[in-house]
């Protein structure tokens, strides 16, 4: 099959590269020129049309392949990624103010977030590539995935976590057996002795900001959902944000379809942050530049003081003629309840907190409540016991004995 890449492009000096001169970033900008892969839609158009995704077979985001500058070889011998569903809500629409929301349940992944679709794409180029030790520094769930699917795949793993990550994704990493270096520092500390670490051994990135493969694996997350919503994606899509880059990985995804012709406009995107650590959303209401912020918030996955891919993240929030909001620790323990009582989903905070911003996107007059929104929820709750003992009352021990469980039930209401 075709290659349909066109070239690589830096993100700050616009330079362009073929495959071959590059490793990671601009190599004359350094580490701040992420590079973006940029395709032949003319030709692709050609081949990826309607009858394309409705005579493929295959319901993983290796259904998108041919978007993704990845070779097949190994494909079959991954875990499945992707593919995940998209409920529209039953309920939770109403708490938040608007007609019609979607909920696309990154939950129900492999290793339980929506970084499975990344660590798929960096593992099967490590493998192409000839690595055999890949690495990477994360606030828990790019690990846990990495830690995942190198196991699949028989490759090594040196995974570098702040001493905060949750104890869910830290006891992945030992299941998934991996080499894990807890850091007794933030998650910006872990990043720059991940940095150090993997340059001095020679082992293959995973951090998503500089690998400019990965971010094709994050934007399969849009196309699925623009193919769920039969090539008519919801008027907003509802991203956190971290070191932005899933939402400019969801920026891409709808960008390709567009410039397919598969859909006719991009959705509008919702970059949210927590209050507590919120850099984006900081730079965006005071109109100046990204500054470092505190890493101070349950929202682990998104508490990220020094965003890495800042320049993608902003672009697709401007390009999309999208907003950023940022919400608080309680409402997001607020929504993980309503999600789980009003529509049976479990997500973790980070995803949570999509569905706080709506909300609040809903109160300041930025999404109308006449819009359409799907919120991706990108993590599943099991992974963060100790959070969730913040947003619920746990129950109490009742003896053993009928007439106590009686007693119980009534006092309680409920018989
Ligand atoms: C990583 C992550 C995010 C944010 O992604 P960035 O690329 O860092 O912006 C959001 N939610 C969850 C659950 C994540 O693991
Ligand atoms: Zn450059």
């Amino acid at each position: 099959m075709a290659n349909f890449v066109k070239d690589f492009r830096c993100t700050l000096c616009n330079k362009i590269y073929n495959e071959l001169e590059v490793v990671y970033t601009c190599p004359s900008c350094g580490e701040k020129g992420i590079l973006e892969i940029e395709y032949d839609y003319k030709a692709m158009r050609k081949f990826v049309d309607k009858c394309y995704f409705r005579t493929n077979p295959d319901f993983s985001m290796w259904r998108y392949h041919h978007l993704m500058a990845i070779e097949n070889k190994h494909i079959q011998k991954m875990l499945k990624i992707g593919g995940t569903p998209l409920y529209k809500a039953n309920h939770l629409h109403k708490s938040v103010g608007i007609k019609s929301l979607y909920i696309k349940d990154e939950g129900q992944n492999p290793s339980g977030s929506l970084k499975d679709r990344a660590s798929g794409v960096a593992v099967l180029k490590a493998i192409e590539k000839g690595y055999k030790t890949i690495s990477c520094s994360s606030t828990g769930n790019a690990a846990s995935s990495l830690a995942c699917h190198a196991a699949r795949m028989g490759l090594k793993t040196l995974i570098f976590v702040p001493k905060r990550a949750p104890i869910g994704k830290v006891n992945q990493l030992s299941i998934y057996g991996s080499n894990v270096v807890m850091v007794d520092g933030n998650y910006k500390e872990t990043y720059e002795l991940s940095k150090k670490a993997i340059d001095h051994y020679g082992y293959y990135n995973r951090n998503a900001a500089i690998n400019p493969y990965l971010v094709e694996g994050k934007k399969t997350v849009a196309l699925e959902i623009a193919e769920q919503l039969d090539f008519s994606p919801t008027d907003w899509v509802a991203v956190s944000v971290g070191d932005g880059c899933t939402i400019a990985g969801v920026y891409k995804g709808f960008y390709d379809f567009y410039m397919l012709g598969l859909i006719d406009k991009i959705p509008k995107l919702l970059g949210v942050q927590s209050s507590g650590c919120s850099p984006f959303v900081t730079a965006f209401e005071t109109k100046k530049s990204i500054v470092e912020a505190e890493e101070n918030s349950i929202a682990d996955s998104i508490s990220v003081g020094i965003p890495r891919n800042p320049v993608k993240a902003w672009d697709a929030v401007e390009k999309s003629n999208g907003s950023w909001v940022s919400v608080s620790d309680d409402d997001i323990l607020k929504y993980m309840r309503k999600l789980g009582t009003k529509e049976g989903i479990f997500g973790e905070p980070a995803g949570v907190a999509a569905i706080a911003g709506v909300r609040k996107a809903v109160t300041l007059g930025i999404i109308s409540p006449i819009e359409s929104v799907t919120v991706i929820m990108t993590g599943n709750g099991l992974k963060d016991p100790k959070s969730v003992e913040k947003a619920i009352n746990p129950p109490v021990l009742v003896k053993n004995d009928f007439k106590a469980l009686e007693h119980y039930l009534k006092e309680k209401g409920e018989n």
